[in-house]
């Protein structure tokens, strides 16, 4: 696969192509300043990812949609040019309720179409305005649904999901990798009893030898494998430094040690809703 930071788009099997890395934009609202997604997914046009990975659950989905426009506007890019995905939250998986849904978004967005929309959780919560709705007593209420699983899946070097992987490339499925660098580290919501995967010996090893850092690593080894990834920052220089991937490529060695890591780590548990008759983790892909 010949990969460069201005060509990075892989075919999908459909005719369309999708670029090969994406910037991630969840990031916990509590924590996040006003127009600090705006002003990262402006950086990340900059830079040349063409790629920005959103959701209405995010609750920043306008402020993608107005540096989006933005940069349209100033003749940066073209609508084309971007690879927008968006995704149905649980408390909308009633049928009655996708394409309103959907519209809706369009409308925060300012855009006329997504290029891809998937179910972001295959559980259903009770619809209504609540995003994570509880009972009186505090236990969240979910929703009956009947629902063929559509399934992103978490991947990075302790959770390798070569199994997945290898039924996805038999299949002319391309995979997307969420939290390719191994989440924020959130305890509310991620399993943090396992080690950084940042930290981790070998990805910052391999870096050494390439001047590069153990993130670059991390999203190197899964591009080169053919996997998409969408790391999240929202700060200027690992924005850039995460795209800074497309200048090097790992020897096969490596690719292989780096893959020996896995440990099967999925750090996006969510626990909380285990109970859940569609929680999705207790099966093996
Ligand atoms: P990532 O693995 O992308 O890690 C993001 C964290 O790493 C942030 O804390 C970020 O902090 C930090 N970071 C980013 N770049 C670097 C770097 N170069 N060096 C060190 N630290 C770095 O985790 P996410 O869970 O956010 O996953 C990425 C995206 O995938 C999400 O933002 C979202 O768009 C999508 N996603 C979808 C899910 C789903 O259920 N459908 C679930 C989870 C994620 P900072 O911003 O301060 O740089």
């Amino acid at each position: 696969m010949n990969l460069s930071a201005a060509n990075h788009r892989i075919p999908l099997s459909d005719g369309n192509s999708i670029p090969i890395i994406g910037l991630g934009t969840f990031s916990e609202p509590e924590h996040t300043s006003k127009g600090d997604c705006k002003a990262s997914v402006r950086m990340a046009i900059d830079i040349g990812y063409r790629h920005i990975d959103g959701a209405k659950v995010y609750q920043n989905e306008h402020e993608v949609g107005e540096a989006i426009q933005e940069k349209i506007a100033e003749g940066k890019i073209k609508r084309k040019d971007i690879f927008y995905c968006g995704k149905l939250w649980c408390t909308e998986h009633a049928p009655e309720l996708v394409r309103p849904t959907l519209e809706k978004s369009l409308k925060n967005l300012k855009l006329d179409y997504v290029d891809l929309y998937i179910i972001e959780l295959p559980m259903a919560f009770k619809p209504g305005d609540d995003l994570y709705p509880r009972d009186e007593n505090g236990k969240w209420i979910y929703h009956e649904t009947n629902l063929c699983a559509t399934w992103e899946v978490e991947v990075h070097p302790y959770f390798t999901q070569s199994k997945l992987l290898k039924f996805c490339q038999q299949h002319d499925i391309i995979l997307v990798a969420y939290s390719p660098l191994g989440t924020s580290r959130n305890p509310s919501w991620v399993n943090v009893s396992s080690p950084p995967l940042l930290k981790d010996a070998l990805l910052n090893t391999v870096g050494k030898k390439y001047s590069k850092t153990a993130a670059q690593i991390a999203l190197r080894f899964n591009i080169q494998r053919g996997v998409v990834v969408i790391p999240k920052s929202f700060k200027p220089e690992r924005i850039k430094e995460n795209f800074q991937i497309f200048d090097f490529s790992l020897t096969e060695e490596e690719m292989k040690d780096i893959k020996a890591l896995n440990t099967n780590t999925r750090f996006v548990e969510l626990l909380m809703w285990s109970d859940h008759p569609e929680y999705p983790f207790h099966d093996e892909y």
